[in-house]
Formats: C-alpha cells, sequence, structure tokens
C-alpha cells in the first residue's frame, strides 16, 4: 500500500487511526509456511493478544491459522470469529481453575504450566488430555519484560521438576498429547532456540501419547532500517531436520505447532497522527502529535523504537525531532528522529504497528481508541468505530443522589 492510501484514510476515518494491510499478513503466513514445509505436520496457531480484531481473527482463520489465546475471553472471540474448538489452544498464565475448566468445556485445547493446576486438573478430568508448558531455562528474548523462559520466570514447568510431574500423571492417569515451549519475544539467535529444542525433545521421550509439540514463538521482526531479525528459512531447515529425526525416534509423526504473534501482524501495521503543535525549546524540536501512550504505548513500556514518516512532507528536508503525545505524564514515542520536515497538521506514520499496540490501548485521561481499518484487494474497510463519549461512561455508575448539592459533604475543620 502506498502513502497517498494511508492519508487517505485519515481524511476518511479521521485521525489518530490504526491501518492493517492484509497482503502483509498473508506474505508473512506464507513465509513461515514454506519455512517448515519439510515438516509433514505444521500447525501455527496465532497468537490473539498479538492483535485481537475479530476481522483480523477471521483473516487468519481463512489462512487455515489455529488460535493461541491467553484468556476465557480470547477463547470466546475465537470461537465468534469462527474457529473450531479443536483449533484454538489455551495457554494462560496464572489464571484460576475454574476459567482452564471453563474453557475445556468449551472444547478447546489446553496447555497448563503449573503442577498444582495440573495436579488439580488431572485429578478431576483425566479423560481430558492436556499440553505442559515447559520452562527449559533458556535465556532469550529482547529484554527482560518478553523474556519468559529464564530461570527467574514465571512461566512454565521447570524441566527440574520432570519426576514431580510424572508422578502427577501417573497418579491421576491423565493424559498428555502436548510439550510446549515459548522462551520470550524477539529471539536473535537461532542457536539458541535449537538449543532450547533438543531439551524439549527430551521432555518429550517421557510421554507416549502425544499429538503435538509446540516451540511457541518470539521471532523477532526488523522495527528499523538495517535492524537484525530471526533468519525464519535458516530456523526452518535446522527445526524440520532436528524434528524429523525425532519423531523417527518416537515412532510416530507429531505435529509441529508454532503461536507466531508479532510475526504474522507486526509489520502489516501503521499508526497515523496527526501533529498539532510544533515546538521548539530551547534543545530539542519537539512535534507533539494528537494521541499519547494511551494508543501506543510500546515505545515508553518496553523502549521499542517504531520507525516514523511524516507522510505528508516525504521529500521535505530532514531535521532533529522528539515526536512526544498529549499525555500529562512524559510520554516520548522517539527522541533525536531525524524525519522530513514537520508542519503543522501533517500527518506521522508509525511503522510496526501491528503486534500489541492497539490491543495495549487505554482510555487514559479519557480520551477514545481510536479506529481500525483494514487494507484489502486496494480498499479501506472499517474494521473497528472510534469510540464515543458513551463508549467512555457505559459502565460507570453516576450515584447523584450520593452528593446532591443540597447536602454539601461536611469538611472535618
Ligand atoms: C505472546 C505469546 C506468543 C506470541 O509471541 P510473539 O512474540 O508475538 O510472537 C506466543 N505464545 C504465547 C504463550 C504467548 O504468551
Amino acid at each position: 500500500m502506498q502513502a497517498s492510501d494511508l492519508l487517505q484514510i485519515a481524511k476518511t476515518y479521521g485521525d489518530p487511526v490504526y491501518v492493517y494491510d492484509s497482503e502483509k499478513i498473508i506474505s508473512q503466513y506464507q513465509r513461515l509456511t514454506n519455512a517448515f514445509k519439510g515438516v509433514k505436520k505444521l500447525q501455527l496457531n496465532y497468537a490473539a493478544k498479538a492483535l485481537s480484531n475479530i476481522t483480523i481473527l477471521r483473516l487468519m482463520n481463512s489462512l487455515g491459522s489455529g488460535l493461541d489465546t491467553v484468556s476465557i475471553q480470547e477463547v470466546e472471540l475465537g470461537l465468534l470469529a469462527g474457529f473450531k474448538p479443536e483449533n484454538i489452544i489455551f495457554t494462560p498464565n496464572g489464571v484460576s481453575l475454574e476459567e482452564i475448566e471453563k474453557a475445556a468445556a468449551l472444547g478447546v485445547r489446553i496447555n497448563i504450566d503449573n503442577l498444582s493446576v495440573l495436579e488439580q486438573f488431572g485429578g478431576k478430568h483425566p479423560d481430558i488430555p492436556v499440553c505442559i508448558r515447559i520452562n527449559p531455562h533458556v535465556m532469550a528474548g529482547g529484554n527482560s519484560n518478553i523474556s519468559v523462559g529464564h530461570i527467574d520466570s514465571k512461566f512454565g514447568i521447570s524441566i527440574h521438576q520432570i519426576p514431580h510431574l510424572l508422578r502427577i500423571v501417573d497418579l491421576t492417569k491423565m493424559n498428555i498429547n502436548g510439550i510446549h515451549m515459548h522462551t520470550g519475544s524477539d529471539i536473535l539467535d537461532i542457536d539458541v532456540f535449537l538449543y532450547a529444542s533438543e531439551i524439549l525433545f527430551e521432555t518429550a521421550k517421557n510421554f507416549r501419547n502425544l499429538d503435538f509439540i509446540d516451540f511457541g514463538s518470539g521471532f523477532k521482526v526488523p522495527y528499523k532500517d538495517g535492524d537484525i531479525e530471526t533468519n525464519i528459512e535458516e530456523l526452518g531447515k535446522k527445526l524440520s531436520t532436528k524434528f524429523n529425526t525425532f519423531c523417527k525416534e518416537y515412532g510416530k509423526e507429531l505435529t509441529l505447532a508454532f503461536e507466531p504473534g508479532k510475526f504474522l501482524v507486526s509489520e502489516s501495521g501503521f499508526f497515523l497522527a496527526k501533529v498539532n503543535v510544533v515546538k521548539q525549546t530551547t534543545s530539542t524540536v519537539f512535534a507533539s502529535i494528537d494521541s499519547g501512550f494511551n494508543h501506543l504505548i510500546r515505545p515508553m513500556l518496553y523502549g521499542s523504537s517504531h520507525k516514523i514518516k511524516n507522510i505528508s512532507n516525504p521529500k521535505g528536508r530532514e531535521r532533529y525531532y522528539s515526536v512526544v503525545g498529549y499525555i500529562c505524564e512524559t510520554d516520548t514515542f522517539a527522541s533525536n528522529r531525524r524525519i522530513n520536515e514537520i508542519s503543522e497538521g501533517d500527518i506521522l506514520c508509525f511503522h510496526n504497528a501491528g503486534a500489541y499496540c492497539f490491543t495495549m490501548a487505554s482510555n487514559y485521561n479519557s480520551r477514545f481508541r481510536p479506529p481500525e481499518v483494514l487494507w484489502h484487494n486496494g480498499k479501506a474497510i472499517l474494521i473497528r468505530e472510534r469510540e464515543t463519549f458513551e463508549d467512555l461512561i457505559r459502565n460507570q455508575v453516576d450515584v447523584k443522589e450520593l452528593f446532591e448539592t443540597k447536602q454539601k459533604v461536611a469538611l472535618a475543620k
């Protein structure tokens, strides 16, 4: 899609606005599938939390993807979007036994990540097969917030607890149908991933009735020019060989599963916001946009660096800017960034706005969450409307009679 298409969308739907290019999502899905064509049974389960708009979920379903979910609400969203229950996997962390039972009752696959719940679930429902989430204790991931496989991580059942796990399985007579790991986002080093996979294969040998091994996700995508990304093709070749060898030893053709979020949707997304004010201080030129961390929090939360382009003046002379929001706290999207000269009213385009952007948006400062638009087959289609004042007050209980003006609250003297 062209910058002119984006400008037209900002004009039609107003700003700020999120835009997703379906073509990019489809090509990323194909790229990952191709990388693992050496494996007989491959299953991609899109991680819904990256971008959970129901039309995006429908697109994933139409591509043949399954769905990875982390809350009962995501399970329900997936079902509403047309996913068959058996193509949804529930991979929560730290949720109640009741929530897991609710998901199981809906017929979705269950992934359990702690021994306490495993023992309780197995004791009550030995007939429902479950997958177990293993923590291989491998340090991977871009930063400490998104690295989830290390020794101090709260995720997964430690490989050192396998003897206890086996005892629970034995005593409850439950059936383990899958082994899972998810070591974190932003994997750069393929060897670290392959090393973790060896640990998973070793663990898998303890279970006789497996159907699948799930290698989670965490593939890194480029955020700025010259950025390194996970070499999916190389990983595909190496891991496929290892996987096929394992299946032969195991004596059964298992399914190799992944749960990509960022890889599938990050680069498809653009966030468009208007520059309200250009403010020159003694040290900096600030470009203040019509948005803030209420709409896009990743730069402030993770220090992630989204490429920003001035699509209203793409040929303008480049200058250094700090791009900031309108929230009454420091909300800096970028510091000292070279951007084509910005005038008030210009539209800035943030790249990599598909994953963990809209889904993390909030109503802070009582602002509306922006609309979402899908660019599909050369057309813009609205897939979420901008919120309104009614949305802001919908669940608030306005107890007027508590503070009637006649009975002023007495202040202590
Ligand atoms: C978030 C998450 C993913 C997706 O991670 P990405 O880095 O977006 O690919 C996959 N699996 C689980 C269990 C997750 O929690």
